[in-house]
């Protein structure tokens, strides 16, 4: 089947579940594959080839990009901008909802927004992520009708969840619906829409996440293991807030069948796995869409100097939908306030850099597979670049395949990173001398033509 041949074989699915909803003969379910993310896999034979599922797949060349995308439904839009980093916007706020931050993952603005959309009655139902309490498949996306309902949702899952029950629900009930979505899952769904009109007239709000990365259900495995957890987990919080921590600073907390309870906070390794992108799937590294530009309004956190201590957590809002925005403007029980563009971009700085520079450098490494990007090959003159995003990948290869053979042993992953990571610290080391001379210079030129003009 095309699918298969052209995205499951190149590694490039990320398992949004788009295709085996839409596949007119349902001949394709989505199934673990053996790094433990989500594949498609083909039960009958396909009979027809009518290509719908390539259509819709965020990494097959459709011919369409966020840009196109984001341009038919965004580009009219009186008042709208456009950044090559977050694609159109209308407009962006800090804030948070009080009612929420304690149980999400940042100011909770996310929970909020699809609880405001149920209230007014704007949509019918709201599609989100929800814990299962099932070992093998920890968080699912599900259909919910009421408020209270949508709250269960509330929290970031760094794990592996796909879209073919839900979207399969919407295309049997009517009604309006609001769905929650990583960048790629969002341009899935704007694929589909414009080759289903119950999709393109049931599905009418969505609400993006910002996203630097996805993790496979081995990373949760794995991180259990650094907390110490023996049982089988049947929940995880991955967005634990501890009052005497910055914001950045959260911790994993695992549940398990025996009623064991352990936490691990971001610095005691969860950060080395996620920065150095172990168990990430191959498919996030030729990936150029930071801010869900497919979406009405994305939601992330708000990784600025002035909110970082506030460990309750602090969102960001880029607004594409003007519906959406006389919502947030309205907003009852929330605290939110207009910022500045550029310091959206500039919270996602870490992501910008992976999903540009590092992308340009990665497509000229290894692009097997990959369709036309909106950042061209380059190989940038910076070494510590360089290295930085070889070691980052042979890491997370490295990462993949040592827990997918199935032995689970998380000191001798750590082991195996030993080179890298050594490699890695020395190159940033070096780079800080180098640089040093650099940006002082810089600093210097910046002060005196600040005074010329002052
Ligand atoms: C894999 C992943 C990577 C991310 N990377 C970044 C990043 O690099 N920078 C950044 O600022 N933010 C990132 N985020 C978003 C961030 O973690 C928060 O989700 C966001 O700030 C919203 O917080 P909130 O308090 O407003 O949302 P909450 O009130 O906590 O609500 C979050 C909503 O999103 C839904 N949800 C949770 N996980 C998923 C999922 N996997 N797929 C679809 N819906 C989901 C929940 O069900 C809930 O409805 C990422 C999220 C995920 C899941
Ligand atoms: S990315 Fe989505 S649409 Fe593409 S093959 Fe994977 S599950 Fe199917
Ligand atoms: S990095 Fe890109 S491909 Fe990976 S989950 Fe996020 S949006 Fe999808």
């Amino acid at each position: 089947m095309t699918i298969i041949a052209n995205i499951v074989e190149h590694d490039l699915c990320i398992g949004c579940g788009l295709c085996a909803a839409l596949c007119p003969q349902g001949a394709l379910v989505m199934q673990w594959n053996r790094y433990g993310e989500y594949n498609p896999v083909e039960t009958s034979p396909c009979t027809t080839e009518c290509g719908l599922c390539l259509k819709v797949c965020p990494f097959a060349d459709s011919g369409e990009n966020e840009d196109t995308i984001g341009g038919r439904l965004y580009g009219a839009v009186p008042g709208v901008g456009h950044r090559p980093e977050t694609g159109y916007y209308l407009a962006s706020y800090v804030g948070y909802s009080e009612r929420h931050r304690p149980t999400s993952a940042s100011g909770g603005m996310a929970t909020w927004l699809l609880e405001t959309l149920l209230d007014e009655g704007i949509v019918d139902h709201a599609i989100c992520v929800t814990p299962t309490g099932n070992p093998d498949k920890l968080f699912a996306f599900r259909v919910f009708d009421t408020p209270e309902d949508v709250r269960t949702g509330a929290g970031s899952a760094y794990y592996p969840v796909e879209m073919s029950a839900v979207i399969r629900q919407v295309l049997a009930v009517p009604g309006r619906y609001a769905v929650t979505g990583l960048p790629c899952f969002l341009k899935a769904i704007r694929l589909a829409q414009q080759r289903n009109k119950k999709l393109r007239e049931r599905i009418v709000v969505t609400v993006g996440l910002t996203c630097g990365q996805l993790k496979s259900k081995h990373f949760t495995d794995y991180v259990a293991t650094l907390a110490g957890v023996l049982g089988e987990v049947t929940g995880v919080r991955y967005r634990g807030k501890s009052p005497d921590r910055p914001a950045n600073n959260f911790y994993f907390s695992f549940t398990t069948a025996d009623g064991d309870e352990r936490r691990i906070f971001r610095n005691e390794g969860i950060s080395e796995a996620w920065t150095n992108r172990w168990f990430t799937p191959r498919a996030c590294n030729y990936c150029d869409d930071i801010f869900a530009e497919c979406a009405d309004v994305t939601c992330m956190d708000a990784w600025l100097p002035g909110f970082l201590r506030d460990s309750r957590g602090t969102s960001l809002l880029l607004v594409r939908s003007p519906a959406v925005q006389e919502l947030v403007e309205r907003g009852r029980g929330i605290c939110l306030e207009p910022i500045l563009v550029e310091q959206v971009v500039q919270s996602q700085a870490g992501v910008v850099t992976v999903k540009r520079q590092h992308l340009a450098y990665r497509l000229c490494l290894d692009h097997r597979g990959v369709p036309e990007k909106r950042v061209a090959p380059a190989r940038p003159l910076n070494l510590f670049l360089r290295q930085e995003v070889a070691a980052k990948d042979r890491m997370r290869e490295l990462s993949r395949d040592l827990w997918g053979t199935g032995e689970r042993d998380g000191n001798r992953l750590r082991e195996a990173m030993g080179q890298d990571l050594k490699r890695l610290a020395v190159a940033r080391q070096l780079s800080k001398i180098i640089m040093f001379p650099i940006k002082t210079l810089r600093y210097i030129r910046r002060e005196v033509r600040g005074r010329n003009h002052g």
